[in-house]
């Protein structure tokens, strides 16, 4: 997707806060952080959305999955965190490409849903 924000930072285009990264999916700082520790883990394959991703996409999810604990306990969630992937106008989606909100801090991040 040539318009698409996050295909645009994950290939370097738009700048941003690089958490971490590797064949398959980059993660960096939420540019808006709704808690200490706020990193998005987006596939570098454009996919719009979970309701997109199919069974061919399974490496690409265990892999979002897979580095969410690493990510959060080297950026000051050692203690837990919590895992959100928005999907779609009911999921509150706001960017047209996948992402997985990792969300701590030192202190509990709170009600799953306010
Ligand atoms: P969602 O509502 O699940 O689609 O979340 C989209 C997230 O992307 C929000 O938390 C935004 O703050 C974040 N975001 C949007 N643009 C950028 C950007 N250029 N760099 C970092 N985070 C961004
Ligand atoms: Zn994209």
């Amino acid at each position: 997707m040539t318009d698409c924000i996050f295909c645009k930072i994950a290939k370097g285009e738009i700048p941003s806060q690089k958490a971490y990264e590797d064949e398959l999916v980059y993660a960096f700082h939420d540019i808006r952080p709704l808690r200490p520790t706020h990193i998005l883990v987006i596939p570098k394959k454009h996919i719009a959305s979970l309701a997109e991703a199919g069974t061919v996409d399974e490496a690409i999810l265990g892999r979002m999955l897979a580095v969410s604990h690493k990510l959060a306990a080297e950026n000051g969630s050692a203690e837990g965190f919590r895992a959100i992937i928005n999907t779609g106008r009911i999921g509150g989606q706001e960017v047209p490409h996948l992402h997985l909100h990792i969300l701590g801090g030192r202190e509990p991040v709170g009600a799953m849903v306010s």
